[in-house]
């Protein structure tokens, strides 16, 4: 009864279409849910997420349930992730991964999570990691710890979508370093969004030159088309 009272004065609308939800519905409706672009590599361990960041770094496993699309439900979801304090949507993204992944994935052998950090200063101004919100919620659900202090930003990068390959490589140089010496045998690191995948391994290679014996990569979404 209060419910359908809140619900008049504070309707919840789908994140894709703005149309008006249904109470069981808490981010899409079914139609934008149905056009989220599922990557549908959770049986493919050689897909090409993984073949294109092994070039500079090997990974066990490489996997995001979704794909990256400009004006697609899921760029409404990760927005409002990111930029509106939509904090709950970690868990809804953890879920669905739970949901695709098969309980035999590498991914389910990791020891420890650890997540791209963002720069403290980015941090303090957003009030969270959207990564994090991810990254726990995920380390929750495999149960193994979730490392948040071990891997930290030094450098606030530029944007690097518009670099040249070497000048975006060069830019996340040095950009990370690790804090103690803790040793994991399979360290699941966590990103967001994969466009460039520079950042992404310039954490990884971090981890490995710190003696992290195996390395997989998960992320929410990634674009078609990495750039490498
Ligand atoms: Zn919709």
């Amino acid at each position: 009864m209060l419910y359908d009272l809140l619900s008049v004065w504070f309707p919840r609308c789908c994140y894709g279409c703005g149309m008006v939800l249904p109470k069981k519905l808490p981010w899409l409706c079914f139609r934008c849910a149905a056009q989220l672009p599922r990557s549908y590599t959770e049986r493919n361990i050689n897909n090409p997420l993984k073949d294109l960041l092994d070039n500079r770094l090997p990974t066990k496993a490489a996997y995001a349930p979704f794909y990256f699309q400009q004006q697609n439900p899921i760029q409404h979801l990760l927005h409002a992730l990111k930029y509106l304090g939509k904090k709950q949507l970690g868990a809804w993204f953890a879920a669905q991964a739970a949901t695709f992944l098969p309980k035999n994935h590498p991914i389910y052998s990791c020891d420890a999570i650890v997540t791209v950090p963002l720069h403290p200063k980015r941090e303090r101004q957003r009030g969270y990691n959207q990564i994090d919100l991810f990254g726990k919620h995920w380390a929750a659900h495999l149960k193994v710890p979730y490392v948040h202090d071990f891997l930290v930003r030094e450098k606030q990068t530029k944007t690097l979508v518009r670099m040249a390959q070497t000048a975006r490589w060069e830019e996340v140089k040095d950009a990370f370093r690790l804090v103690g010496n803790k040793q994991y045998r399979h360290v699941l690191l966590v990103d967001d969004v994969i466009t460039t995948g520079a950042t992404l391994t310039a954490c990884g290679q971090t981890l490995l030159a710190g003696g992290t014996k195996n390395l997989s990569v998960m992320a929410m979404a990634h674009t078609h088309q990495v750039l490498p």
